[in-house]
């Protein structure tokens, strides 16, 4: 059963990137994380906030949903744009792999998302957008004990 929900929309500005990350933050502070853990969800976000703001909307700024599921003691995240999507997701989920590699891109904000959180998944149509699914046990300790 889900425990509680959050969804965020904001417009793809770099200055709701730190909001974004903090927001999702607190939403899960009431499960006690440990600060190792909140600040893995806080970089995940931030990687794939970022990335709708640099890649899919390049051209001009959209919309960007950040919605969020507790469910037991796990935290299920969802990011998702509407702007130009990605041609080959296999291709650019791999460590260094940018097609902007000019503006000093390095090419691992997925594998970022992919080691820092437990489950990770990508789905995108070109021209539809981008949707990026991520998964973190909030309380692992506790987990294994019981
Ligand atoms: P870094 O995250 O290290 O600054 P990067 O953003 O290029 O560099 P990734 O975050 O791993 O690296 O993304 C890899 C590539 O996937 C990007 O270069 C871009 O082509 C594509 N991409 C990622 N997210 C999106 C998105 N939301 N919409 C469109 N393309 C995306
Ligand atoms: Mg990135």
């Amino acid at each position: 059963m889900v425990k509680n929900y959050l969804k965020l929309q904001f417009y793809s500005l770099p200055c709701n990137q730190a909001f974004a990350r903090d927001a999702v933050a607190a939403f899960c502070v009431d499960l006690n994380p440990s600060l190792s853990v909140l600040s893995d969800i806080k970089t995940a976000v931030s990687e794939a906030v970022t990335n709708c703001t640099v890649h899919a909307y390049r051209d001009a700024p959209g919309m960007i949903t950040v919605e969020c599921e507790i469910e037991d003691a796990s935290l299920h995240i969802k990011v998702s744009d509407t702007g130009r999507g990605i041609d080959d997701v296999e291709k650019a989920v791999q460590p260094f792999f940018t097609t902007l590699p000019d503006d000093e891109r390095s090419g691992m904000g997925f594998t970022i998302m992919q080691t820092f959180m437990d489950e990770f998944k990508v789905d995108s149509v070109r021209g539809e957008g981008t949707v990026v699914y991520m998964t973190k046990q909030l309380n692992p300790e506790v987990e294994n004990v019981r």
